[in-house]
């Protein structure tokens, strides 16, 4: 929270934290309660934030935790979320309480990323620091005149199609856990320069798994299968793959397999089997490729790893 700056209202963290803190039985709750929102409303401001994580780096994704401060008769509609011209969705957690998920990427700049948030009692904006981030480089040369595998139509659109899904329940819960065994041989981010010349809206759109071939790939959350593609049917690049629909935005891919035992429409809990490690579509050796997309847009799985995001 510290690093948040709240326009309207600099006593809200410690507000906050004071309700966190309280132990004493639903009177004291509901009177800090009453407390809290005069407070809220005195001031002219509609919402309470609280984003994680509290120093965001590029790639991560931002949660926006969001309270409405709807008391007695009083009727707040949910929030919006925008940053920019960008309205990012918003889905709710139970009771007054909301969430969205922005992603950030490597391809941005670090800085302010200046979130309104608004419903029908009025606005707030949220300036969430985002700091830079060394990504590692890559150099590919490829022989004069070679031209890399192509996509076909048939897998751009539906990968364009798992990417851009936006389900509203929420199937993950928890930490991500990995979905294969192997260490990972290519960090999420990496930049890459091809024959010399940087390519400007490359940057690795995952995590890379070496578990050697035929290892197993298995769902790093719960989720619903939403796509099944294979090589042989025109998935020339991303090969035999599987998208998994986490929900509420949240998307996860997995590419090169040589093996896929799901079918689309099947529900998956966390460390069910999804497949096996391959090499198909576009790979130079037997490998998994996970790419974690929020809202459409890759981020770094590791955050979702290694923090458990409501
Ligand atoms: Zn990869």
């Amino acid at each position: 929270m510290k690093a948040a700056k709240i326009s309207h209202l600099p006593l809200l963290p410690q507000l906050f934290r004071s309700l966190s803190g309280w132990r004493s039985g639903l009177l004291s709750a509901c009177t800090l309660a009453i407390v809290l929102w005069s407070a809220l409303q005195a001031n002219g401001v509609p919402i309470g934030t609280k984003f994680t994580p509290t120093n965001p780096r590029l790639g991560e994704t931002l949660v926006l935790d969001l309270s409405t401060t709807k008391g007695g008769t009083t009727t707040a509609t949910p929030p919006t979320v925008k940053v920019g011209s960008k309205t990012y969705p918003v889905f709710s957690l139970g009771g007054e309480r909301f969430r969205a998920l922005i992603p950030t990427t490597p391809l941005e700049k670090p800085g302010n990323r200046e979130v309104t948030i608004s419903n029908n009692t009025g606005t707030t904006t949220l300036n969430i620091p985002v700091a830079d981030r060394k990504f590692p480089i890559q150099r590919i040369n490829f022989a004069p005149g070679k031209v890399g595998i192509q996509a076909t139509a048939l897998e751009l659109k539906q990968v364009a199609a798992l990417k851009a899904t936006v389900s509203p329940m929420k199937l993950w819960d928890g930490k991500f856990i990995a979905p294969n065994q192997g260490r990972t041989s290519s960090p999420y981010g990496v930049k890459r320069y091809y024959n010399g010349k940087f390519a400007t809206n490359y940057y690795h759109r995952g995590l890379d798994y070496a578990g050697g071939y035929g290892s197993a790939v298995v769902a790093p959350a719960a989720g619903k299968v939403v796509l099944v593609g294979y090589e042989k049917k025109g998935f020339r690049v991303h090969g035999n793959v599987v998208g998994v629909d986490h929900g509420q935005g949240l998307v996860s891919i997995f590419i090169h397999l040589s093996k896929i035992t799901v079918e689309e429409g099947q529900m998956l809990a966390a460390g069910d089997r999804i497949g096996a490690i391959g090499s198909t579509g576009s790979s130079t050796g037997p490998h998994l490729h996970w790419g974690l997309y929020v809202n459409g847009v890759a981020v770094d799985p590791v955050q979702w790893r290694s923090t458990a995001i409501e």
